[in-house]
C-alpha cells in the first residue's frame, strides 16, 4: 500500500499547511475537458449529451486557470476520453510545469498511438480504466478485445518508464474472488491499483440503500480478506480509506476535496451530485451550503462511499491519527469483528428533483457564437 516518496511528501505538505491554516481546501481537480468518447459503456452518465456540447472542449488556458483557481496539488483528467482532445499532451504537460501531479485517465484504446506525445515523470501517471479481468471488463465496457488492447497498452506504457496505475470501480454483484484474483494479475504486472465502489445514483433512501451500503462493506472485507487485509496489493489509496472501506471508521464526506470542472463549468456540489454550476471555483466553495449534503443529510448521498467523497476525510483523519495510519499500512485492514456503527440515514432530507438547465444554456451559447455551425450539428444529430 504505497505511493511514490515524492508524491507522498509534497502533497502530505500540502495538506498539514492547508489543514493547520483551517476552512477548506481541495486535493485533487477533477478534470472533464471533453465529454466525448470512443467507447459506449452502458449506464456511462458523461456521454449522452447532444452532438453540440460533445463537440466542446475546454480550452488549454481554460485547463490551466482551472488549477491556478482552486490550487490543488494534483489534477486527475477524465472525460469522455481525455486522449481525443488534440491538445491534451500540452495540457498535461503545463500542468507538469507547474509542478502538479498529472492523472490521466484513459480506456487505452488510442494510448498505443499517442503515447510518444508523453514523457516519463514523476508528475505524470496513466490511469488505465480497467473494471476487472478480461471478461469483467469486456462486459463491463460492452466490447469485446477491450481488456485485451488495455494490458498491452499497460506493458508498452511500463516498457518507455511511465508510472501507470488501473482505476477499477466495483459494482453491486462483483465477486470478491475473483476481484482479488485480478489484483493479483496486477500486481505481478506491477501496477499499482486506485479502487471505489461505484456511486448508485439512486434517490430514496429505504431499507434498500442501507442493505447496500452493508453489502459495499462486507464485500470489501471478503476482498482484503483475501490478500492479507489489502497487504498484498499495491494501492493508490490511502490505507485510512481503504479501512473505511472495509466497515472500520465512521467518516462524514469531504465534497469540495475533488472538486470537479467541466465545460460546463463547477459542478455543485461535489464530482458525483450535479445540482448546479458555477463559473468559477470561489463561487463554488462559497455559494455552496456544504450543510445541506453528505451522508445521513440528503437522501442522494445515502449510498455513497466513493474515493471523492471518502480519502479527502482519510486525509484529515491520518493528519489528526498518524499512528492509526500506519498501523493499518503494518498490519493491513481488519477484515473480522464488530464494525464502526454506521452514519444514521432516517434524518436525511429528501431527494430533490433539482431541474438542471446546464445543457439548455450551454446549447444556446454555442447557437449564439455560431449559428451556422449549430443549425449543422443539429442536423447531423
Ligand atoms: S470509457 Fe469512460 S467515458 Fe467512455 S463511455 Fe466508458 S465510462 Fe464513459
Ligand atoms: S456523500 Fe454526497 S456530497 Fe458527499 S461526496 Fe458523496 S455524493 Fe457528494
Amino acid at each position: 500500500m504505497s505511493l511514490p516518496f515524492s508524491q507522498i511528501a509534497r502533497i502530505g505538505a500540502y495538506t498539514l499547511k492547508e489543514h493547520i491554516k483551517g476552512g477548506k481546501y481541495p486535493l485533487v481537480l477533477m478534470l472533464e475537458p471533453l465529454f466525448r468518447c470512443n467507447l459506449a459503456c452502458p449506464g456511462c452518465g458523461k456521454i449522452d449529451y447532444p452532438d453540440a456540447i460533445l463537440n466542446q472542449r475546454m480550452s488549454y488556458e481554460q485547463c490551466m486557470e482551472a488549477i491556478d483557481e482552486c490550487g490543488a496539488p494534483a489534477v486527475s483528467i477524465a472525460g469522455g476520453e481525455p486522449l481525443l482532445h488534440k491538445d491534451m499532451a500540452r495540457i498535461v504537460k503545463g500542468y507538469i510545469a507547474k509542478k502538479k501531479f498529472v492523472i490521466l485517465c484513459t480506456n487505452a484504446l488510442l494510448l498505443k498511438k499517442k503515447i510518444d506525445e508523453y514523457e516519463p515523470s514523476p508528475f505524470f501517471t496513466w490511469s488505465i480504466h480497467l473494471d476487472g479481468d478480461k471478461e469483467m471488463h469486456d462486459h463491463a465496457v460492452d466490447q469485446q478485445g477491450t481488456y485485451d488492447i488495455a494490458v498491452e497498452a499497460i506493458r508498452l506504457a511500463k516498457s518507455k518508464g511511465f508510472r501507470v496505475q488501473v482505476n477499477c470501480t466495483v459494482f453491486d454483484g462483483a465477486d470478491p474472488a475473483r476481484l482479488a484474483a485480478y489484483f493479483d494479475e496486477m500486481e505481478a504486472l506491477g501496477v499499482e491499483i486506485t479502487i471505489s465502489p461505484g456511486y448508485a445514483y439512486e434517490r430514496a433512501a429505504d431499507q434498500e440503500h442501507f442493505l447496500n451500503r452493508e453489502r459495499t462493506k462486507k464485500f470489501f472485507r471478503d476482498v482484503f480478506a483475501r490478500g492479507h487485509g489489502g497487504k498484498d496489493w499495491t494501492f493508490t489509496n490511502s490505507p485510512l480509506f481503504l479501512d473505511f472501506l472495509a466497515g472500520n471508521q465512521t467518516y462524514e464526506c469531504t465534497p469540495w476535496s475533488m472538486p470537479l470542472r467541466t465545460i460546463f463549468g463547477w459542478q455543485k456540489p461535489c464530482y458525483l451530485l450535479g445540482e448546479g454550476y458555477v463559473a468559477t471555483f470561489k463561487e463554488l466553495m462559497e455559494g455552496t451550503d456544504w450543510e445541506q449534503y453528505g451522508v445521513g443529510k440528503y437522501e442522494k448521498c445515502s449510498n455513497c462511499m466513493t474515493h471523492c467523497g471518502f480519502e479527502g476525510t482519510a486525509a484529515t483523519d491520518a493528519i489528526r491519527h498518524p499512528l492509526k495510519m500506519f498501523g493499518i499500512g503494518r498490519k493491513g485492514v481488519k477484515t473480522e469483528g464488530p464494525m464502526a456503527p454506521d452514519v444514521d440515514l432516517s434524518k436525511a432530507r429528501k431527494a430533490e428533483d433539482v431541474y438542471s438547465s446546464h445543457v439548455e444554456r450551454e446549447l444556446a451559447k454555442i447557437k449564439e457564437a455560431d449559428p451556422e455551425g449549430f443549425k449543422r450539428v443539429q442536423k447531423v444529430a
